[in-house]
């Protein structure tokens, strides 16, 4: 069943932008390929269909998490809002540290949250490095027409050259190299004629600007690196300043969204792509970066490099382990793809750094389950009910709604009889105050069955409460006229002895304890939750047994629970604690 919980769409900042440019027409001139190419290609295509093009640009080298699964919210769903498309684009410059393995997953990810590459008749996956020979082509376009050349300081002299955030830079001793020459010399780099870092290209802008990342970066470096795709085909490789607006460029993307890490980067972005728009390589109007404020949130980490860390040492059992924020690990943990959209849509976008709590998500977990997940009956710390004045070979079948709020969905028959399963918690023998469950003396309504009044209990050997006995009052049965004949306050959940199976739960926390994980301790290991995993043998309503895998369930008064993925199997489910049913981080137990 879908529901659709997105918020009535807030604007935002990007929002604005993309209205004024669509009421302005300024995409009107734009052609379109079918495929990324240059001006020629485009200028040979027809018009854009795609009214604004977005793209998200991961790189494969790990498994996407929260802030990646913003960042296609986002992007996505921008280019579904406005009648555009969005690119989903591997940006795998990077030789040796990306696999095959992150491509799938990430291909994977973006489809489980719901979003299309495809599109009427359009494929827009792609790879940067499909766009290497055009690279290297607009390299030597910049080499000819004066705005590269060839440097041979090294590494450290060409920190020494650079300046400081205070001083100018000076000019290296190689910026006057001839046309000529930088094109040779360039032209043996790619034939691998010279060793790793011997020279790099470099954009001539100015070593004075008082913007370090004008101070002619590097376009090219050389790097015998085993490419995922590209093999040994090449010996250098583009930078990823260099290389990411041609991307866009090649690929006609009119909002390029970024982080803003990427602030100061966006002058070289303008003019690397003016420039060749210049040389009529590109056509106007260009690409665009705009930057917002990365997703922070907390009693996560959303570096790769750290999560990796955390796979790597075993701290957790995999990129997709249930406490991971990843998004193969939110959706084995059982969270939704709709609550994710919702979060990115209720996060906002904005230019302000700041950090969202993780209630706010594990709201949007429950908003989302709430309204879809059928509800079902658990027992995961279970004592004895005996029911003394119930027949022994007794059974009869009282009847649930599947869904409380949606009758349509029919009702389930849970078994009951003189031997039922409760919640220890259901039972005090000394009750504190305001306390309205089971206790001596005491009444409650069985749900969806009797009202039974407590009469006594036992323990077993280790002094530990084991069995309670109670009575039934028999007018009460839930659905007939004497359901409201004797009021109670507590209504409790339970499941018949005889004819309930067992099956394996786990009961997941938080994966951190503090909510900046490392910040005060300086070891982010050191701030893990020790107890952010417990396994346990509940007993479960018979129909839960042949639960599909990754089926969400209410279990009633318990949490949100998912039959796990990977490890169900027919008959014998394993069933993940999405979220509890309210907020209890941090309240005593
Ligand atoms: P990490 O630092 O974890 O390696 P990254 O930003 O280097 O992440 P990329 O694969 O380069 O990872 O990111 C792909 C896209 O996701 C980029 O456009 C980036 O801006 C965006 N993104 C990554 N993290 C976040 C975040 N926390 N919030 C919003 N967008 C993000
Ligand atoms: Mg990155």
């Amino acid at each position: 069943m879908s529901t659709d919980k997105s918020d009535a769409h807030v604007t935002h900042f990007i929002r604005n932008i993309i209205d004024t440019d669509l009421a302005a027409d300024k995409f009107a001139p734009r052609r379109w390929a079918g495929r990324p190419g240059t001006r020629a290609d485009h200028d040979a295509g027809t018009p854009d269909v795609a009214r604004i093009r977005t793209r998200f640009p991961p790189e494969p080298n790990g498994y996407l998490h929260i802030g990646h699964a913003k960042s296609i919210c986002l992007n996505f769903g921008l280019a579904e809002e406005y009648g555009g498309r969005c690119h989903l684009r591997f940006d795998d410059t990077n030789p040796e540290k990306e696999e095959q393995e992150y491509v799938d997953s990430i291909i994977d990810s973006v489809k489980w949250l719901g979003f299309a590459f495809e599109r009427e008749g359009e494929s827009n996956l792609y790879y940067a490095s499909d766009y290497f020979e055009w690279m290297y082509r607009f390299a030597e376009r910049l080499i000819e027409t004066g705005h590269a050349y060839v440097d041979s300081l090294s590494a450290e002299q060409m920190r020494e050259y650079r300046g400081t955030l205070t001083e100018p830079g000076r000019d290296s001793p190689y910026r006057s190299r001839s046309v000529e020459e930088n094109l040779a010399l360039f032209r043996d780099m790619r034939a691998g004629k010279f060793a790793d870092g011997a020279h790099v290209l470099r954009a001539k802008i100015d070593m004075a600007s008082p913007n370090i990342n004008l101070r002619d970066p590097a376009l090219y470096r050389i790097k015998r690196g085993h490419h995922h795709r590209t093999g040994d085909a090449w010996c250098i490789y583009p930078m990823y300043t260099y290389a990411h607006p041609l991307e866009d460029a090649l690929e006609n993307i009119t909002h390029s969204i970024c982080t803003l890490e990427f602030e100061d980067q966006r002058p070289f972005y303008d003019w690397l792509l003016e420039h060749l728009r210049d040389a009529g390589m590109f056509a106007d109007p260009l690409p665009k970066q705009y930057e917002f404020s990365r997703l922070n949130v907390t009693y996560v980490i959303t570096s790769k490099r750290h999560l990796n860390q955390l796979v790597t040492e075993q701290h957790v059992e995999g990129w997709d382990d249930p406490r991971m924020p990843t998004i193969a690990g939110m959706r084995r943990r059982g969270y939704p793809p709709d609550a994710l959209r919702l979060f990115a849509e209720r996060t906002g976008v904005s230019k302000s750094p700041g950090w969202i709590d993780y209630g706010v998500l594990e709201e949007c977990v429950r908003e989302c389950l709430n309204a879809s997940a059928e509800r079902r009956v658990a027992v995961l710390d279970p004592i004895k009910l005996v029911l003394t004045n119930y027949p022994e070979d007794q059974v009869e079948t009282c009847l649930a709604p599947n869904h409380p709020q949606q009758p349509e969905l029919g009702k389930r028959e849970l078994p009951f009889s003189r031997e039922l399963w409760i919640e220890r918690e259901d039972f005090f023998v000394a009750p504190p105050k305001g306390y309205f469950r089971l206790f001596p003396g005491n009444k409650v309504r069985l749900r969806y069955a009797y009202v039974v009044e407590c009469t006594g209990f036992e323990r077993d050997a280790s002094g530990k409460v084991c069995t309670v006995f109670a009575t039934v009052l028999m007018e009460t049965r839930s659905g007939t006229p004497g359901a409201d004949s004797v009021k109670v306050k507590g209504n409790i959940h339970w499941l018949c002895a005889k004819t309930s199976p067992r099956a394996a739960v786990r009961l997941y926390d938080r994966l951190f304890k503090v909510p900046h994980p490392g910040r005060e301790s300086g070891n982010l290991i050191d701030d893990l939750h020790p107890e952010s995993k417990s396994t346990i043998e509940a007993v479960v309503e018979p129909a839960l047994l042949t639960a599909a895998p990754e089926a969400s369930f209410q279990f009633e008064r318990n949490g949100y629970f998912v039959a796990d993925r990977i490890d169900s199997r027919p008959g014998r489910p394993v069933f993940n604690r999405a979220v509890t049913l309210k907020d209890s981080w941090g309240s005593a137990p």
